[in-house]
């Protein structure tokens, strides 16, 4: 098999852990710990994505070799892998956790490809690490299906994100007691290898801020701004200031790409937010349907709903403001961290009017606009329509028609369908008017309505059938609707099933967790 260069900075350049292995413990002083994957019995590779095998430099032999699926189940390392488990803390569901850590991830180590770039591979659900709490270090087949598929289609999307390698099952069952079907019963274990140029989140500086340890988070700090914003100049507050500032800018943009393509991450807790800007954590995440900006997929959320659809962009902000607090003892005041937390805001406006130009086929989004698109969302909300489904129809709608036909497949109820006809073929011509004013042509608007809406979204029952499929012993669903997420701003003939908007009986089926 190919023989990749690994470069592994963080655990060269920074503190780790005098003990190795995985006997649970808190870890003081250090950023990371020793631990290998523990073996398994029997990996197979399910999925994988061919894209991100050929950027790692990985032929087809080389995925198919019994080497692949060896060491992305955790059996074997190849030259220059040294594997490690990081230390962070987070903020859950708003309070502070204390130390959490990668309790069911292990890095294998950073690659550099041949084009340079650099890559962290991490397998999730290979073992006990000593972040492993009162857990398994393992991962089911139905959550590891839910993550390899998502973080590849949120790419394709254009949305940032960590991606996917491969899907590998594991030959060893698992245990989740769960609300997922009622009773505890064993799964199918499997492992990803999630790649991403790095997996600092905002807790690996937020636990040693909390503990006081400054000089190890100075330390952390230098070392995530030499690593991964090398392009940022200057030094002392000044770099940190510009650093953090980018931080929230970054981090704005990819929240305002959530929401152009409705997709709700449901655990948006500090220690699963990327310093790059980038989704990371697919858990109990979901795609909305019908416009609900109320609905969260995370079960275990649904009375406070901290971290339902329409809150996003106001958690992001809260889950900065938590960073800015931990990055105080980097400054001499606060304001150089208000200043940048200022970011946040003017990137993320700007970030939004730019989707709504985007979803609405305009040459520039206007302050009206926004109203408009505001007026749009909460008839979209009020009458129970399918985002993608209407975003789409509304692309190739003849708006002079003064008719909802083209609408008819994005709606769930007939009831909410009439209450909301009216108002809603009034925004038609509001919109109609709107179009006439814009300069694009109605060619140039069509395709930029085309590549801001997608047609397929990774819709949480399309994942389930794939799920249903593999774990009766069948893992070609998990490739084929991968294919089909591959593109999902071109229409696909063929693949309309993929497009379809949510069966009745997936209605109250909630995106799973663990
Ligand atoms: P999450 O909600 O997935 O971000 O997980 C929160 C924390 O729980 C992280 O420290 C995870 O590593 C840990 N964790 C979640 N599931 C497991 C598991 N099955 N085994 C060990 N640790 C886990
Ligand atoms: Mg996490
Ligand atoms: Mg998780």
């Amino acid at each position: 098999m190919q023989t990749l260069r690994f470069d592994n900075a963080f655990i060269r350049e920074l503190p780790g852990d005098a003990e190795s292995g995985p006997r649970v413990r808190q870890v003081h002083g250090a950023l990371w710990s020793r631990v290998e994957p523990t073996p398994v019995a029997q990996p197979r590779v399910l999925a994988y994505s061919a894209e991100m095998a050929q950027r790692l430099g990985f032929s087809e032999a080389d995925v198919a070799s019994p080497e692949f699926a060896a060491v992305f189940g955790g059996n074997a390392l190849l030259p220059g892998m040294e594997p490690y488990a990081a230390n962070y803390g987070g903020h859950q569901f708003g309070h502070w956790a204390g130390q959490l850590g990668d309790g069911r991830a292990i890095t294998l180590g950073e690659t550099i490809n041949a084009a340079g770039e650099r890559w962290e591979l991490q397998l999730k659900g290979a073992g006990m690490t000593p972040y492993s709490r009162s857990a398994d270090g393992r991962a089911v087949l139905r959550s590891s299906i839910r993550e390899f598929l998502c973080s590849e289609a949120m790419h394709h999307l254009g949305v940032p994100t960590t991606r996917a390698l491969s899907l590998v099952g594991t030959g060893d069952e698992v245990i989740r007691d769960m609300f997922y079907n009622g009773n505890a019963r064993p799964e199918p274990g499997a492992i990803v290898c999630r790649v991403a140029p790095s997996f600092i989140r905002f807790g690996n500086f937020e636990l040693p801020a909390a503990r006081g340890d400054i000089e190890l988070l100075r330390k952390l700090v230098d070392f995530c701004i030499r690593r991964d914003y090398p392009h940022l100049e200057g030094e002392g507050e000044a770099l940190y200031a510009q650093w953090f500032g980018e931080v929230c800018s970054r981090t704005a943009v990819m929240v305002s790409h959530w929401m152009r393509v409705g997709f709700v991450h449901g655990v948006m807790n500090t220690d699963n937010m990327s310093i790059l800007g980038l989704t990371i954590d697919y858990g109990p995440y979901g795609w909305i349907d019908n416009f609900d900006p109320d609905w969260t997929p995370n079960t275990t959320d649904r009375q406070q709903r901290r971290y339902r659809f329409g809150q996003q962009p106001h958690v992001a902000h809260w889950n900065l403001v938590q960073l800015a607090n931990a990055l105080v003892p980097l400054f001499e005041s606060v304001e150089p961290l208000e200043e940048a937390l200022q970011n946040y805001v003017d990137a993320w406006i700007d970030a939004d009017r730019e989707t709504i130009a985007r979803k609405l086929g305009l040459a520039e989004c206007r302050d009206e606009d926004v109203e408009m698109m505001q007026a749009l969302y909460a008839l979209l909300a009020l009458g129970e329509v399918d985002m993608t489904l209407f975003f789409r129809a509304l692309m190739d709608a003849d708006l002079q028609a003064r008719s909802l036909a083209p609408f008819a497949e994005a709606f769930y109820d007939d009831g909410k369908r009439e209450e909301v006809s009216p108002a809603l073929l009034a925004w038609l011509e509001r919109y109609s008017r709107r179009v006439a004013e814009d300069p694009l042509s109605a060619q140039d608007r069509r395709e930029r309505m085309r590549l801001g809406n997608p047609r397929y979204v990774l819709r949480n029952y399309l994942a389930q059938l794939a799920i249903d499929r593999a774990e009766q012993g069948d893992p070609s669903g998990i490739q084929e609707l991968l294919e089909v997420m591959r593109r999902p701003y071109d229409d696909q003939p063929g693949m309309e099933r993929f497009a379809e908007r949510r069966p009745d009986w997936a209605r109250t089926k909630a995106g799973c967790s663990m």
